[in-house]
């Protein structure tokens, strides 16, 4: 029959993908493999796809051993474990899934940020433990109503955040390397922004660029009522530094939905009442992680039918060609 390309899929992908996969390429699973490096060193030039997600994404040693590698279709919109820069100049485009998480991980910030304000976490435990009946009310809380909020990285997700939190009458204000084309005030720093807001959103991409962002110096400009949300990487937060604060009384609360080690977390953070984690699940529905999957694999649909791609990397533009949508 007709030959299908080789596709290299790392990490977990959907039943809906490997379906997918199957009928367009010969698939080979790499966590399937009992010697990865001996598979790699058998079947490398039969691959020319890649199939991963924002966690795993391509090891540099793994990239230069796939001499006809031509696509890496990344699912997630943050592709910092990939090198897109060294794919581009070897002419591999990489795509990611950009957008069609916007909504679900603005929606996990915002929880994260009620959870941690209205002490969520600790009335569910009050409610359920029987303390209400043995003790009464728990301590009043604070309002998230009419808020200072600040959103550092504002690109798809954090605007997407900034509109719902003006749902809760909040002043937002942001920063960005470069201020936007929007109605909410651009602070110079990341210092500036954190003293002027109440609520911190953290939401750039991840990576070297971005790492430790929030350092000692930003988390203390936030203050002791202060509410830190990071829905980005766990990279961009001096995670160190945030628990030194949050131990001192120095920073409010904490909802952290990535970490530094994943999937390792601090004990001191999690023996803290005014902090809440989640497990990076910022776009863990059925309903997104199906449209990312999908996207994921259209992007690998359409080059391979007719040289375009969806949704390419910004490092890859200049070498993508872009399907009409
Ligand atoms: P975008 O590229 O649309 O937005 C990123 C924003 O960050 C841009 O506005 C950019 O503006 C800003 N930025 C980049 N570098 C810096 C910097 N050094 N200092 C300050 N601002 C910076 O990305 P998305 O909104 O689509 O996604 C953002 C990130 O969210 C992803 O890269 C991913 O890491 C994370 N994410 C996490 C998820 C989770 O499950 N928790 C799910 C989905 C995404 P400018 O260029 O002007 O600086």
């Amino acid at each position: 029959g007709e030959r299908k390309p080789g596709l290299l899929v790392i990490g977990n992908v959907t039943e809906r993908m490997m379906e997918r996969f199957k009928a367009e390429f010969t698939v080979h699973e790499l966590f399937r493999q009992p010697d990865r490096d001996a598979f790699i060193a058998a079947h490398a030039p039969e691959i020319e796809a890649v199939a991963t997600d924002g966690h795993w994404g391509v090891p540099p040693e793994l990239m230069a051993a796939l001499p006809n590698l031509r696509i890496i279709s990344s699912f997630g919109v943050g592709y910092d474990a990939i090198d897109a820069k060294a794919a581009a100049a070897r002419g591999i485009v990489v795509t990611h899934t950009p957008d069609v998480l916007n909504d679900e991980v603005a929606n996990t910030a915002i929880m994260l940020w009620l959870a941690v304000a209205r002490r969520l976490v600790v009335m569910d435990n009050w409610a359920r433990s029987g303390r209400w009946e043995r003790e009464g009310a728990p301590a009043l809380t604070h309002s998230v109503q009419g808020r200072r909020v600040g959103i550092l990285g504002l690109g798809r997700i954090g605007e997407t955040i900034a509109r719902r939190a003006e749902a809760f009458d909040a002043r937002v204000s942001y920063h960005s390397r470069a201020p936007k084309d929007v109605p909410w005030s651009y602070a110079a720093t990341p210092v500036e922004l954190a003293r002027g807001t109440e609520v911190l959103f953290v939401i750039t991409p991840g990576g070297a660029e971005t790492r430790h962002l929030v350092n000692a110096d930003v988390i203390e400009a936030l203050g002791p009522e202060g509410i830190l949300v990071n829905v980005s990487r766990g990279s961009v937060v001096d995670e160190a530094a945030l628990i030194d604060a949050l131990q001192r009384g120095a920073l409010g609360g904490a909802g952290l939905d990535v970490f530094e080690k994943e999937p390792h977390i601090p004990d001191a953070l999690k023996a803290m009442e005014n902090v809440v984690l989640t497990p990076h699940i910022g776009s863990a529905t059925v309903e997104t992680r199906q449209a990312m999957g999908d996207l994921t694999c259209d992007n690998l649909s359409s080059f391979f039918r007719d040289g375009t791609v969806l949704t390419p990397v910004p490092e890859c533009r200049g070498i993508a060609r872009i399907a009409a949508r």
